[in-house]
């Protein structure tokens, strides 16, 4: 009996001192501002009490029937530690809960007042229980402790806060890493160990002891932080972010992230380089945390912050990141000058608007700085970015699995409205957008590099169309769309020579179109492909014409074809008188020029009379048709050839 009495003494004393070198520990790492850092050092401090209530019951324990002083001792003893023993399960649940990133924090989650309700009555029974005795009491004649039914209900309250912790575990368990989870493990299996001896042998009272042990891993695994910052600003690093956000995400947590995105003024950053940026990245970050609690502020990458803001209204979320914007008016101090930063800014709301990680990582690590004066993207703005996103991948996905499609708009004679030719326009059938139009993805893909492959597919559609319906028997040329990107690149008429000459169509069946909004100096160099392209053959037509800044010197040096006059410049036209002199003008010059002309956008037959007596040659717009698939065009083509034979 002596010998359980002074394991229980030395198990008990030696938790207390493990939990009290724990807190030491914790208050030299300075790991104490964050909510989930305060529950864990409450747990330390439950356990410790407990530690010190059950060394004193082991201490009196072979004394309760000699000394006086033992008994009410031992009773304060048990007491207390049932008091504070009744707080451990729900703080336990409470601090996986932050780990797990189930914040409770607005106020409209009501579970959590269900929770602290709960908490709330375990609490009043163990501390009522000297008056009440609903918990325990001293039986009067064997004077041993008899449980009662209060005792019953701190179980199965403690049971409920448990199964609710482990399934916060299990919904976090992908968001966590692999230090973590084996952190969780840990704890739990030598915590739950040290339950099962007590169980199976009352003597063993090794519970408390097993609970410090296994609160010191998770100070060294959860609570430590040195893999989640990064050490030139001290903040939480991506990877931190990452794991937190998942976590939000998973719990279906609100809240609003605030991203930043500075710029360094290039003259400061070639002149002393990464110093200098580091200086800017610090000085932003002691900045950011003046304002936002220091651990919900991150640094995800160069120059890119996010803050987390919990509880805010969508108008408080914009007043912070107002407030950010209007601290960029003022010059930053960098060692001995003064620098002005420029800021972008961004208010997204989780989960409504970024429910994935992709898309969130995606959104903070390429959004643009707002047009204008929008120094900050909010709301729909973000839905553009997301479909930037969707379209970029769309446009990928599209190549590799065929998604891409050809369609014709045919072109007439302006005599005798005969078909002429067509033009292809590209079209991409995505499976969750539908049809995307190529206003939308041609921009994209210019931007990521993806035009020419894209160039390359319409090119190839057009040549095996023409090989296979035998278009040349039919009409004169189709026109394919350039783009400008792509056709400066060295090497580019030798590619689109290898093209068609694979199909070996007749290369006079193809008529390049290319926008005029060409660079001034890179006039040279695409002269220089217009004649290439026109010594191998190939038509070349000006696209767009009246809609950039014409140069008309340049544009008479070129070897063109045709000029295409742009569909504004037509319906400018039949709406003012103005509008009508520059269309006149813009056809006498180009008549001067002796080029063909080709007039976009006819929709109506007055505006078919209006052209007639003008002079040009040829005609496309919805009037006639809008661009159509392959099947369709082919009826048109052959519709037209049994009229014309007619
Ligand atoms: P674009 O070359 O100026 O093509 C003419 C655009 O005007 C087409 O839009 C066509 O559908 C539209 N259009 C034709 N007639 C009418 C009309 O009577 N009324 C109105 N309201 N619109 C008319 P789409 O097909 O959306 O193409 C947009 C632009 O995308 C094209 O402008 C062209 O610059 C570009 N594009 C299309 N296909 C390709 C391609 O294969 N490669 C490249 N690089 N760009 C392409
Ligand atoms: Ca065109
Ligand atoms: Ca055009």
């Amino acid at each position: 009996m002596d010998r359980w009495n002074d394991l229980t003494f030395a198990l008990s004393f030696a938790a207390v001192c493990i939990c009290v070198s724990d807190l030491l520990f914790v208050k030299v790492q300075n790991n104490m501002g964050k909510t989930q850092n305060k529950i864990f050092m409450l747990l330390l401090c439950i356990v410790a009490m407990n530690g010190v209530c059950n060394t004193l019951t082991g201490y009196y324990a072979p004394y309760l029937e000699i000394a006086d002083i033992a008994k009410p001792i031992t009773d304060r003893a048990r007491f207390i530690y049932f008091v504070f023993h009744t707080a451990l399960a729900p703080m336990f649940f409470f601090y996986i809960s932050h780990v797990c990133g189930v914040v409770f924090k607005s106020n409209a989650n009501y579970k959590k007042y269900i929770y602290y309700f709960i908490f709330g009555i375990t609490e009043i029974l163990a501390i009522t229980n000297p008056f009440t005795h609903w918990v325990y009491f001293r039986d009067k004649e064997t004077n041993a402790f008899t449980r009662n039914w209060g005792e019953a209900i701190i179980y199965v309250a403690a049971a409920i806060f448990l199964v609710l912790a482990f399934k916060y575990i299990y919904t976090a368990w992908g968001a966590l890493n692999r230090k973590r989870r084996i952190g969780m493990l840990m704890f739990s299996i030598i915590t739950i160990a040290g339950i099962v001896i007590q169980l199976l042998d009352p003597h063993i009272k090794v519970e408390l002891f097993a609970e410090a042990i296994g609160l010191t891993g998770v100070m060294m695994i959860i609570e430590n932080e040195d893999d989640r910052i990064d050490p030139e600003t001290g903040l939480y690093n991506r990877q931190a972010f990452i794991m937190d956000l998942q976590t939000y995400l998973l719990n279906k947590t609100k809240v609003h992230a605030v991203c930043l995105r500075i710029e360094t003024p290039e003259i400061i950053s070639r002149k002393s380089g990464q110093a200098n940026r580091e200086m800017a990245e610090r000085k932003v970050s002691e900045y950011l945390v003046s304002i936002h609690q220091k651990y919900n502020v991150y640094k995800l990458g160069r120059r890119t912050f996010v803050l987390m803001a919990f509880g805010k209204s969508d108008d408080e979320a914009y007043d912070l990141a107002s407030r950010i914007a209007l601290r960029f008016d003022k010059p930053w101090k960098l060692v001995d000058t003064m620098v002005l930063l420029s800021s972008s800014l961004l208010v997204a709301k989780i989960p409504e608007q970024l429910d994935t990680l992709n898309d969130s990582l995606y959104m903070f690590d390429s959004f643009k700085p707002g047009k204008g004066a929008k120094k900050i993207l909010f709301g729909d703005d973000l839905n553009n970015i997301l479909r930037g996103s969707a379209i970029e991948k769309s446009i990928s996905n599209g190549l590799a699995e065929g998604k891409f499609e050809v369609f014709f708009q045919p072109t007439y004679t302006i005599d005798g409205r005969k078909l002429h030719g067509a033009e292809a326009l590209v079209r991409l059938r995505d499976d969750e957008m539908g049809l995307l139009f190529p206003d939308e993805f041609i921009p994209v893909a210019e931007n990521n590099g993806l035009i020419d492959a894209i160039d390359d597919y319409v090119l190839m559609e057009v040549c095996k169309t023409i090989k296979e319906e035998k278009l040349d028997e039919y009409v004169d040329c189709i026109n394919v769309n350039l783009s400008v990107v792509q056709l400066m690149k060295p090497g580019f008429v030798d590619h689109i020579n290898g093209i068609v000459d694979m199909t070996g169509v007749d290369k006079s069946m193809i008529n390049f179109e290319v926008t005029e909004s060409v660079s001034g100096g890179s006039y040279d160099v695409l002269n220089n492909v217009i004649n290439d392209l026109k010594k191998e053959g190939f038509l070349f037509s000006m696209d767009d014409y009246g809609t950039g800044y014409s140069n008309m010197k340049a544009l008479a040096s070129m070897n063109l074809d045709c000029i295409k006059i742009d569909k504004s410049i037509l319906w400018e036209a039949e709406k003012s008188e103005l509008g009508f002199i520059i269309l006149e003008n813009c056809i006498r010059m180009i008549h001067q020029m002796e080029l063909n002309i080709l007039v976009e956008g006819v929709e109506t037959e007055e505006q078919i009379k209006l052209l007639e007596p003008m002079g040009v040659n040829y005609l496309q717009g919805y009037f006639f048709s809008k661009p159509v698939p392959k099947d369709k065009f082919l009826k048109i083509v052959h519709e037209s050839d049994t009229r014309s034979k007619a």
